[in-house]
Order: C-alpha cells, then structure tokens, then sequence
C-alpha cells in the first residue's frame, strides 16, 4: 500500500491502536470521528494515500460505494438520523477521506446543511463513550444482514 510518512491519516493507520476502528476493507478504513461529540459520526479513509477517488482504481471507487451505503446504513439504524451529511474536502489532510455524520433532531438548527461546518470540535467524545459507540457499530454490523 502506498503510505506517505509525513501524512497524518498514513501515520494513523501504521502506528495507532485500532479502537475506534469500525470495519476495514481491502481498500478503506472506517473509524468513528475523534474530532466532535456528535454520536455515530464517522469517517471512511483509503488505505493508499491519494488526494481523492480520481487517483484510486476502478475496484476502489465501485467498492467505495457499497461501503458508503453500508456505513449509512449503519450510522442510521444507530442514531435513527432524518439526514446523513457526506463531505470530503481534502485540505487540511490530503489524504482521501469522507466524513459521514448523522444530522439527528436533536441538532440545533444553527448546525444543520451547511452550519454542520461550524459544529465544535471540541469537546470530542470521552474514551468511554467512544468505546461505547464503537460497540454498539460493531455489534449492529456484526447482527445486520446487509453487507457489501
Ligand atoms: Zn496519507
């Protein structure tokens, strides 16, 4: 797999604990966000460092949606989310990577479509309540019958 050793998501994926992590693929890495408090937000990260899915391979941008759909569906069926919010920007971290957030009616409306970009990022969530979600992800996707 082709890793950039100054790219903070390469790093991640070699050196750290894999605790958060929700599901891997061949190609991807799914791990709950550590940048906010919002319950069920996670990311989906390529294994190869490229900028987007321009640079990945047919195989990877067929099974990148499926993943999408299966990591929706799992981030619903946790929160019960009216809306899941995709974004990839790719600036602050150019390694491809999307954040997928459930937008639940508990949100204020401040932080709703766009006003998600303001939402803190700190506090993120407490080890524990993280351990917690992850669990709850796992044992959903270990129990559901649709997978990719
Ligand atoms: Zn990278």
């Amino acid at each position: 797999m082709t890793k950039d050793t100054q790219c903070l998501i390469c790093k991640r994926q070699e050196d750290e604990p894999e605790r958060d992590i929700i599901l891997t693929t061949d190609a991807f890495v799914v791990r709950h966000s550590r940048e906010t408090n919002i319950f069920g937000y996670l990311v989906i990260e390529s294994r190869r460092h490229i900028l987007d899915l321009t640079e990945g391979t047919e195989e990877e941008a067929v099974s990148y949606g499926s993943l999408l759909k299966q990591v929706m569906s799992l981030i619903r069926k946790l929160t019960g989310a009216e809306r899941i919010y995709t974004f990839s920007l790719g600036e602050a971290v150019p390694h491809f990577h999307v954040h997928v957030i459930p937008r639940t009616d508990s949100l204020p409306r401040y932080y709703r479509g766009r006003g998600i970009m303001s939402y803190p990022v700190e506090p993120g969530l407490k080890e524990e309540q993280m351990e917690e979600v992850c669990k709850s992800l796992r044992y959903i996707l270990k129990t559901s019958p649709t997978k990719p």
